[in-house]
């Protein structure tokens, strides 16, 4: 290893030069406090940042052993130093000094969900962050003293102030794991008390806006308050972080099992809280307001998606016998519709797993969801491809125990179908399934059920191999997160604006490698899509995120994977266009 002082030689010898003579600094420099590996070095100042490490000996770091001494807290403190680390860039980098991505120095960390993420590494020997580096050029000229600045005197102010127990605000370190670990202590209980989702009282459910997932003020938010009926109190393992001291128990709402209807009058909360419900698959941070908000892992939002690709999905059970007979046991298109690209989202999630579906009627297909009295009457089934979920809710959760959330202003037919039917009122709760069963009695809807044949299981899909083509021009692999919502992989983007339920880019950019490398090891034309997400899962478990990007050996440090759940790595395989399937003939269970 080099000592720190060669690396200051370097560059008062590189600067003033081309920009390639930036190579020469590749290698692990002895900072005395910590080591820094500079692992790749970009080609300009407008290329992608350069790739470096600082790693610190616990010795010197300090963290306290049981702040990361199960994969629960472990995950939090990794997530929780991501941000210290980010905020200590903030504070002691200069920033912006020169070309393209000159001075920038960043870390993939986390905003109001906490992730595992590649970002941080925590052993009980040292303690590892990766940053991106810009490296200081005027034009493509070297800025040799600016490059000396940046990693001579900021870096070590960083490491300092971001990963250094004595420098950090512990108290605020010890809630954040506690947090987490009462969130996902919470989720473990949800199965064993019968429940899909707990709420508690006191959360702040709505956002700022639509843009910022930030919680809204507090003196404009109404706290979340659980109706007495539904109300469930949690006893935690670690005394929770409230905003008014620690405690114990939780109280809240409880969501049991089965169907359960949320309705109301317009603008009184009910999408805010489906969006709670959504997002509260994963940990949220202290003071989120959604910390207290935590979802069965298995839930997944179901959404009409018209001009997704859908590839041999066996839709019939919501629509079949579309115009002039044709079957859709092996639905396959370019550009679906609204209720065929919902049925196809359905399909999709019990094929992998789901448990849990949450649907809102801002987003579902009204022919989807809904198929009155007058409206069979008037056109007959025989001329009616579609099977509303109406009449397949109760199949998935008899048949094939899949509760659902549905949030439904606008029909009262659910009521008949419903196990719970919850009332949003001035942005709170009311259990009301009493009153909508006296309705349901008192006012039938008369409309006949249209359920010609149960929805036995979903045919498993096998993904054939030569659908994955991650090269793009003379790369071989070139796999790109353009943003949260839009993956290129190889030249073919992965259009992800409605699966809702991925939260950050670097889960994003974690779910095009994911695909690669499932296409590399576990996609053979045998194994169905739920056999390669299972693989995935084992493959994480056993090797970590950092395993993802192999094929980038030689410039190290993958640091910017945040954990995907297998629901949405499969609805982006699902929404690759060049993706080939075949159906598994023989059927078996979801
Ligand atoms: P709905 O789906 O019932 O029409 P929304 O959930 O879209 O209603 O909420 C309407 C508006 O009310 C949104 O702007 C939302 O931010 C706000 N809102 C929702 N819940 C609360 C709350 N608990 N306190 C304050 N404002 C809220
Ligand atoms: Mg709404």
């Amino acid at each position: 290893m080099r000592q720190a002082e060669q690396l200051r030689r370097i560059l008062a010898q590189i600067d003033g030069r081309g920009y390639k003579a930036y190579k020469q600094i590749e290698g692990a420099y002895d900072f005395s406090r910590f080591t820094l590996h500079i692992d790749h070095v970009q080609s300009d100042p407008f290329a992608a940042p350069s790739k470096a490490r600082v790693r610190v000996p616990q010795a010197v770091a300090g963290l306290p052993a049981n702040l990361f001494d199960n994969a629960i807290r472990r995950l939090a403190l990794e997530d929780f130093l991501a941000r210290t680390v980010r905020h200590a860039i903030r504070n002691q980098a200069k920033g912006h000094r020169g070309t393209g991505k000159s001075g920038l120095i960043t870390i993939a960390a986390g905003e109001q969900e906490i992730l595992e993420r590649t970002a941080i590494v925590l052993t009980p020997e040292w303690v590892e962050a990766r940053l991106f580096v810009g490296l200081p050029a005027a034009g493509r000229r070297i800025l040799g003293t600016q490059a000396d600045a940046m990693l001579s005197r900021e870096l070590p102010q960083i490491v300092e102030a971001g990963l250094i127990w004595a420098n950090l605000p512990q108290q605020e370190a010890k809630r954040f794991v506690a947090c987490v670990e009462d969130q996902e202590y919470i989720r473990q209980q949800l199965d064993r008390l019968g429940l899909v989702a707990f709420v508690a009282d006191g959360a702040i459910l709505p956002r700022e806006s639509g843009t910022n997932d930030r919680p809204l003020p507090a003196k404009q938010a109404v706290p979340f308050q659980s109706p007495e009926s539904l109300r469930v109190i949690i006893d935690l393992p670690s005394p929770f972080p409230g905003p008014s001291g620690p405690v114990q128990s939780l109280y809240g709402m409880g969501i049991p099992k089965g169907v359960t209807l949320i309705f109301g009058g317009g603008y009184h909360g009910k999408s805010t809280l489906l969006r709670a419900l959504e997002r509260g698959v994963y940990p949220h941070i202290p003071g989120d307001g959604r910390e207290v908000v935590v979802t069965c892992r298995d839930a997944v939002k179901i959404r009409a998606e018209d001009g997704r690709r859908v590839e041999q999905v066996d839709i019939s059970p919501f629509i079949d016998k579309l115009p002039h007979g044709r079957r859709t046991s092996a639905f396959c298109s370019d550009d679906a519709s609204g209720s065929t690209s919902q049925a196809a989202n359905i399909v999709e999630a019990l094929e992998v797993g789901a448990k849990v579906f949450l649907l809102d009627e801002d987003t579902s297909a009204t022919n989807f969801m809904v198929r009155d009295a007058r409206m069979q009457e008037l056109v007959h089934k025989e001329d009616e491809p579609i099977t509303p979920f109406l009449d397949r809710v109760r199949d998935l959760y008899e048949q094939h125990d899949v509760s659902t959330v549905l949030v439904m202003g606008g029909c009262g037919d659910y009521f008949d179908v419903a196990d719970t039917v919850i009332a949003m009122r001035n942005y709170l709760p009311h259990e009301m399934t009493t009153a909508a069963k006296q309705v349901t009695s008192s006012h039938p809807t008369n409309r006949r059920v249209e359920t010609a044949s149960p929805f036995a299981a979903v045919t498993p899909r096998v993904p054939l191999p030569e659908s994955f083509d991650p090269s793009r021009g003379r790369r071989a692999v070139k796999i790109d997160a353009k943003a949260k919502d839009l993956v290129l992989f190889g030249t073919e983007p992965i259009e992800l604006r409605y699966v809702e339920q991925l939260v950050d880019l670097s889960q994003t950019r974690a779910v095009g490698y994911a695909i690669h490398l499932a296409a590399q090891r576990f996609i053979d034309g045998h194994a169905t899509l739920r056999e390669v997400v299972n693989a995935l899962e084992e493959f994480f478990a056993q090797y970590g995120l950092d395993a993802l990007d192999p094929f980038h050996r030689d410039e190290r440090h993958p640091g910017a994977f945040a954990r995907p759940r297998r629901y949405e790595i499969a609805a982006a395989i699902n929404r690759l266009r060049t993706l080939s399937m075949k159906q598994k003939p023989e059927k078996a269970s979801a």
